[in-house]
């Protein structure tokens, strides 16, 4: 059996191109070799039809526009590794990167895979349920698929579905036809939940559709509305043997999640900052996790507004701020050491924009190393304690998604009567711990008020900003 050459890699990045946290190559885990294949879930790949040729692997927390600088490096690095010769190549990208000069870097990354190999080799790609998918990346991609749940639990499976399908197309020898349907409409994350409606049933005639049409996948993903771009939002992608079957497929699905359009909204109880202390201290389930999303880091904004630290510390309760990003701090606090006391100024140190700042005296209750959201070390942390409040204050911009980052903290979240996180919804690890869990409307380069923001390069008019928004139903892309 003659074995086809398979190329993987991944870069993967979320971009917030209103946050002021600008990435640098250190903030990277880059990996090659084995070392890279094993952070991805490539199972289907693993046959005798197969000889896998590793990439290389580039993982960062959510952030600011990538400098170029930084891109071309990581880009660098993986088509250093590509072999002239490869049959099939698999990607697995986040979709909603985007990058100075380039604009969409995970197009970018795919049209210079391309140009690298040739019109023959089969690329194949998987996203996120967050991509702002491009015309350019589906141009020059065979195939794409993404993850089918938010919050994301299906991430090795989408892995595995984008090699799957590599391996289809490449016994099939023939790309299928594909259309990109988008639709004018933009919505943070949180208000798409797949578990519940209308994206639960939606999913469902999705692939009742796929199904009734013979095409080979739909995918949708619904965008990230934090990225000041032109193609920011849903859009379905539909793939199959012909142009007809494809379009018909994708339209009827873009169909379907425009005409639920008016049913989007927050499933969770949300709430402004002034009133969240309240609801924490009134409520009889504890703790209270309090979102503050408008500086959610894995949304990409920078985490290092003291707005909510400030509001606690008129509290009597007992409140963890679990994460607040502040290098200076961290600093100043292993100069002292722990059991130490000074006064702190926290808040504020990447984002100049705002005098979101926390002064006063803190002690230092303990120093350590915060764990990363995917194992990786995520650098030194310091836990502040004022009065009933206890902070931890991170060197780097961290995701603080599960009960056990937390711990690495320094702090246990079953002592405090409220924990704030600055998250959106909460990632499955903790809203499996959270008795209540409220989203709080801060303000910030992630708010969730998505029509206060103010885009330069988003075609309008969009829903729900504007509710008299019409779709056209013309595909932005149709391959052959
Ligand atoms: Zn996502």
């Amino acid at each position: 059996m003659p074995a086809f050459r398979v190329f993987a890699a991944s870069i993967q990045q979320e971009t917030n191109s209103l946050s002021v946290a600008v990435p640098t190559l250190t903030d990277f885990d880059r990996l090659t070799g084995d070392a890279a294949m094993a952070k991805l879930s490539l199972e289907p790949l693993d046959s005798p039809e197969v000889t896998l040729i590793p990439g290389t692997y580039a993982h960062a927390v959510p952030s600011g526009r990538l400098p170029r600088a930084v891109f071309d490096t990581l880009l660098g690095e993986l088509l250093e590794a590509l072999p002239a010769d490869p049959d099939g190549i698999f990607l697995y990208l986040h979709g909603a990167l985007d990058v100075e000069h380039y604009g969409s870097g995970d197009a970018e990354i795919t049209r210079a895979v391309r140009e690298r190999v040739g019109r023959d080799v089969k690329i194949s790609v998987a996203m996120d349920f967050h991509a702002n998918v491009s015309p350019v990346l589906i141009e020059h991609a065979d195939i794409v698929c993404a993850y089918r749940t938010a919050p994301h639990v299906d991430m090795e499976e989408t892995q595995r579905r984008g090699c799957t399908l590599l391996l289809e197309l490449l016994r099939r020898g023939k790309s299928p036809a594909a259309c990109l349907m988008h639709l004018p409409m933009l919505f943070t994350g949180d208000c798409v939940i797949t578990e519940n409606e209308p994206a639960k049933s939606l999913m469902m005639r999705q692939d009742a559709i796929q199904k009734e049409t013979g095409a080979l996948q739909i995918t949708t993903c619904f965008g990230q509305p934090w990225v000041d771009t032109r193609w920011v939002g849903p859009s379905v992608t539909a793939y199959a043997d012909n142009l007809e079957t494809a379009r018909d497929a994708a339209g009827r699905v873009a169909k379907l999640w425009w005409d639920a359009r008016a049913e989007f909204r927050f499933l969770t109880e949300t709430c402004m900052p002034e009133h969240a202390f309240d609801i924490a201290r009134k409520s009889e389930k504890k703790p209270v996790f309090l979102s503050d999303s408008g500086d959610n880091t894995t949304a990409g904004a920078a985490g290092d507004r003291a707005g909510m630290l400030n509001l606690a510390l008129t509290e009597q309760q007992r409140i963890l701020i679990a994460g607040l990003t502040d290098a200076p701090a961290v600093e100043q606090a292993y100069r002292i050491g722990a059991g130490g006391r000074a006064e702190f100024t926290l808040g504020g140190t990447l984002d100049h924009t705002h005098a979101d700042v926390c002064q006063g005296m803190f002690e230092v209750v303990s120093l350590g190393q915060m764990l990363g959201w995917y194992g990786e070390d995520a650098g030194r942390r310091a836990l502040l304690r004022r009065g009933t409040v206890d902070v931890i204050v991170t060197e780097n911009r961290c995701a603080v998604i599960s009960p056990e980052i937390i711990r690495t903290g320094g702090a246990d979240v079953f002592a405090y009567d409220a924990v704030v996180v600055k998250l959106g919804y909460l990632y499955p690890a903790l809203a499996e711990i959270a008795p209540r869990a409220v989203f709080v409307m801060t303000e910030g380069e992630s708010t969730a008020r998505v029509e206060t923001i103010r885009y330069q390069n988003v075609p309008l008019p969009v829903y729900p900003a504007d509710p008299e928004t019409r779709y056209d139903g013309i595909p932005a892309l149709l391959k052959k």
